[in-house]
């Protein structure tokens, strides 16, 4: 059963980090002139409206990407990503915000290509719908990004950006993003791996980073952006991370200059924080 729905969510404070670090590893692809691959293995509708239906519900976009938007001190890393948001919006009205298919697709080269998956039939329609006509480019599916990604692996130009993000609703999705890792790094080692994942109170949540740092990879990089304190409750989602399999090596530095700025601008308690870490192996 498919409850989840992106557009509730589009533009909060875990699209913001999501995103900004997604710009980070297509401009670091990017620095090749040699083609690459971007697989999103839970792509989303691709778009979402902010003037109008679900994302008006709980307006989560109003901590988020909005407390950038009229912003003039961005650190440059983050000017790039806020600007890449206003181009999809040229009449300078915060209408529309772009989920990761379209922050990819607003980046991609002519040389490199694009393979979408999501499962929910309704918001599949509507991924179908914003990204038809761009030929053997771009190409999704209704289908299990879990399951679809093994058969991608290596892409022919044996460079790629796969994002991972599902809805974790299901808690067997902690444990699939794992899996699939294990699965990928065996057929496709050098791949740039990124996984989004909730800070929640449940361990499986908790786990998920420490999980993540077994894998056998030559470097990784960790980031998480707290917004307030863990509820009391033990409900809710109190921030999110990025966690990176082969991350370029710039970016750990762009993260220590600008997460200290989103930490600032996006707290919505004294508790907010951030978490930055990686790791060089030997292997
Ligand atoms: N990556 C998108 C973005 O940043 O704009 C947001 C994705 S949203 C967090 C997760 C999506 O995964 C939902 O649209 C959901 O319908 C979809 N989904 C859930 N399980 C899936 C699966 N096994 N394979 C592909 N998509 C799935």
């Amino acid at each position: 059963m498919l409850s989840y729905r992106h557009a509730f969510h589009a533009g909060n404070h875990a699209d913001v980090l999501k995103h900004f670090v997604e710009v980070q590893l297509l401009r670091y692809l990017e620095q090749k002139d040699k083609p690459f691959w971007y697989i999103d293995t839970h792509a989303g509708a691709g778009c979402y409206a902010l003037d109008t239906g679900y994302a008006t519900q709980n307006a989560e976009f109003e901590s988020g990407i909005a407390r950038l938007w009229q912003r003039d001190d961005l650190p440059a890393p983050l000017a790039e990503y806020v600007e890449l948001v206003k181009r999809i919006n040229p009449d300078g009205q915060m209408k529309l915000y772009p989920g990761s298919p379209l922050v990819a697709l607003e980046l991609l080269r002519e040389q490199d290509r694009m393979r979408l998956f999501e499962l929910h039939p309704t918001d599949s329609d509507i991924l179908q719908e914003n990204f038809a006509g761009y030929g053997t480019q771009v190409l999704m599916q209704t289908a299990d990004g879990f399951g679809a990604l093994k058969a991608l692996l290596p892409p022919p130009p044996r460079r790629a950006l796969v994002l991972i993000d599902p809805p974790y609703e299901d808690k067997q999705d902690y444990k699939r993003v794992v899996t699939a890792l294990q699965e990928g790094l065996k057929r496709f080692a050098n791949g740039v791996y990124a996984v989004w994942y909730p800070q929640l109170q449940r361990a499986e949540a908790k786990q998920l980073p420490e999980q993540l740092k077994q894998l056998p990879v030559k470097s990784w990089l960790h980031v998480a952006l707290s917004v307030q304190a863990p509820g009391e409750d033990g409900f809710g989602m109190h921030g999110s991370g990025m966690f990176v399999l082969n991350p370029p090596w710039t970016l750990y530095g762009v993260l220590q200059e600008v997460m200290p700025y989103l930490v600032k601008h996006l707290a919505q308690d004294a508790q907010a924080d951030f978490i930055l870490e990686h790791h060089e192996s030997s292997l």
